[in-house]
């Protein structure tokens, strides 16, 4: 079979590789919807996660399966899935804690494109299909339900861990596509005045959709004065980190009020450090909680992620700026990622058989 590859850090092209075993308890499953992320941006050009040699990229899909090993009880050759881009071991001790993500070691829940090729081949393999595969409603194309496997639970997994409450005020800093999913993470929690930090006018006019009040632009002038002014200078309950850099979480203590929670799904790419203002932190003693996490994954994750999308609450057709079709263009798709022009949000990749 073939699979568009990371061959070493800068390089990607397609290759050829034999498909994918099942194992007792896993499933090997067909795409019919894709989508790139800025992860696998990040895994090819910035090395993110060191080199890997002719690794199929790719962790966001919605397939069919086509075979299930033999201990596999809920699922079946021809049903259609969401896959979750985190497939964790469910027996490690990790998840026996209540973090699967970390399953087998920090962030080694992250399997596809990360420890074993991803999903952007022909087939690919899921560990465990009982607990990280979920059916796909069949009122949800599989268009708008990739958008499950990642975006919508890492957005919503920032508001998760900022511990969004009823009337809370939220900045967020980015709305790209898992920004702008942590902005409707947010006002479905119950947020009032969300403050989203941006420029790009798609992402923007998204923002307002998803239920921004406020839209902040970093490019004309800094975010901790228009945030300050915004609120007359009393800060805001919770900030999701969603983009930005090394700088943004200074920013972040700075803007939170006392007792308030940063919740982090950015990916840091630089630095040794994180700086922490010394004053603003409360000089160690402002009870300014902050937590960063990788997104969740598994079966009853998707589940509830596509049950809001199934009863009207979520719609993540937004998000999506280009279409493409066939899994020749999954390419194409990834480099539009990598340059990231001004229309772009996410985009998708189609598969008919
Ligand atoms: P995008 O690149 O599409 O969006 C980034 C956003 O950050 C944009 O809105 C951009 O604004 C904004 N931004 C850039 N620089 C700054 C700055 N200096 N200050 C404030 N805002 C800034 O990324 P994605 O939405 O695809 O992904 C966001 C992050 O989430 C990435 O780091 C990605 O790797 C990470 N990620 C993490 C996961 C997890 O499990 N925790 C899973 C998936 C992704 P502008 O409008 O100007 O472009
Ligand atoms: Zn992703």
């Amino acid at each position: 079979m073939k699979g568009f590859a990371m061959l070493e850090i800068g390089k990607v092209g397609w290759i050829e590789k034999d498909k994918p075993v099942a194992g007792p308890l896993d499933a090997i499953v067909r795409p019919l919807a894709l989508a790139p992320c800025t992860s696998d941006i990040h895994t090819v050009w910035s090395g993110a996660i060191g080199e890997r040699h002719n690794m199929i990229l790719g962790h966001e899909a919605v397939g069919e399966v086509v075979e299930v090993g033999s201990h596999v009880k809920d699922f079946k050759p021809g049903d259609r899935v969401i896959v979750p881009a985190i497939t964790p071991d469910w027996g490690s001790a990790e998840a026996q804690a209540g973090f699967p993500q970390h399953s087998g070691g920090i962030l080694a829940g992250w399997k596809f494109s990360n420890f074993k090729d991803g999903v952007f081949g022909e087939f690919f393999h899921v560990n465990e299909a009982d607990a990280n595969l979920a059916l796909l409603p069949d009122n949800i194309s599989p268009a708008n339900a990739v958008m499950l496997s990642d975006m919508v639970v890492t957005g919503f997994h920032g508001a998760e861990m900022a511990g969004v409450k009823l009337g809370d005020s939220v900045v967020v800093v980015g709305i790209g596509p898992v920004g702008l999913m942590a902005v409707a993470g947010a006002n479905l929690m119950g947020a009032s005045h969300i403050y989203a930090v941006g420029t790009r006018p798609k992402c923007v006019e998204a923002a307002k959709f998803y239920g921004a009040t406020d839209i902040i632009n970093y490019k004309q002038g800094d975010i901790v004065e228009q945030v300050m002014q915004l609120t007359q200078g009393k800060g805001v309950d919770r900030v999701i980190i969603a983009g930005g850099n090394n700088d943004t979480f200074s920013q972040a203590v700075k803007i939170l009020k006392a007792g308030g929670t940063i919740g982090n799904v950015n990916y840091l790419g630089e630095g040794d450090n994180i700086k922490i203002p010394r004053v603003e932190w409360g000089v160690g003693m402002g009870h300014k909680q902050i937590l960063g996490g990788l997104t969740p994954g598994g079966r009853l994750k998707m589940e509830k992620m596509a049950s809001l999308m199934e009863t009207g609450k979520l719609d993540t057709s937004k998000l999506i700026t280009h279409t493409f079709y066939g899994l020749d263009s999954i390419e194409k798709a990834l480099m539009l990622m990598k340059d990231k022009p001004a229309d772009l949000i996410k985009p998708v990749v189609i598969i008919e058989y």
